[in-house]
């Protein structure tokens, strides 16, 4: 592909964060192997597993350094995903001169396809499978004025998924930044935004354009059919059953 010549060459170190909180510790196997099969094939890949069961952490054979951060554990799954922004950013603090771009990933997923250099971009958000094809309104966007995450009807591209994102290091330090900060921010007023760190990302996105906005097989789901113009399924979240895999439904 005329990308990876333009990036190989560059010896691009990329980095893949994802959780693996409680239960969650079972997808991290198939996340580990497939990521391995198709991500970013031929490049310098680190992956950082953030969990509270460090000793289940899965030792599969891979050519990928896969590094370990304890986290503790909540008791309410809305905290552990509200919470990996503000983790994320204080891992890239870390990065910050080692590494170019950052991918941050669900772990229930699997990788089926090719993800690489074409999804290479300052700011990189996954339109959402479920709401392409609605019209704004229809976005579950944070409605509610006391939010940070507030959108307003007439505002909004696309309603973009918590799943998937990234870009170059710094890119993403400022958004995780923001994200986080805004997450806080209405927690000290007794606010919770609808879909935790999905609506601050997806008003983060509104007052920054993200520079590369991928279709939605960078994140499909399992449980839907797959439509006529998705022709790779990339990526996509596996079927799970809430309740016997989140601490509290
Ligand atoms: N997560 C986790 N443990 C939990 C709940 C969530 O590690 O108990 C992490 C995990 O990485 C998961 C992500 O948060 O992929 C998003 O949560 P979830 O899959 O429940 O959200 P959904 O996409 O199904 O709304």
């Amino acid at each position: 592909m005329l990308l990876d010549a333009i990036f190989e060459p560059k010896n691009l170190t990329i980095a893949a964060t994802v959780f693996a909180v409680g239960k969650y510790i079972q997808f991290l196997q198939d996340f580990l192997v497939t990521a391995e099969q198709f991500f970013f094939v031929g490049y310098n890949v680190q992956i950082y597993v953030f969990t509270d069961r460090p000793e289940e952490v899965p030792k599969i054979r891979t050519t990928r350094p896969v590094s370990v951060r304890s986290v503790p554990s909540f008791s309410r799954w809305q905290e552990i995903s509200a919470h990996r922004m503000d983790l994320i950013h204080s891992l890239l603090l870390d990065l910050q001169s080692s590494t170019n771009y950052v991918f941050c990933l669900d772990v229930d997923s699997k990788f089926h396809g090719r993800w690489s250099s074409e999804s290479l971009g300052d700011l990189v958000s996954v339109v959402h499978p479920g709401y392409y094809g609605n019209p704004r309104s229809g976005f579950p966007y944070e409605r509610r004025t006391q939010s940070r995450a507030y959108m307003a009807p007439s505002d909004g591209d696309f309603y973009y998924c918590g799943g998937a994102f990234g870009g170059s290091v710094g890119f993403v330090l400022e958004l995780t930044r923001i994200c986080s900060q805004n997450y806080r921010d209405d927690e000290k007023e007794g606010v919770e935004a609808t879909w935790q760190e999905e609506s601050h990302l997806n008003r983060y996105l509104w007052d920054n354009k993200p520079s590369k906005v991928l279709s939605p097989e960078y994140l499909w789901q399992d449980f839907k059919p797959r439509n006529p113009e998705i022709h790779i399924v990339r990526f996509s979240g596996v079927i799970k059953n809430y309740a016997l895999i989140r601490p509290n439904v």
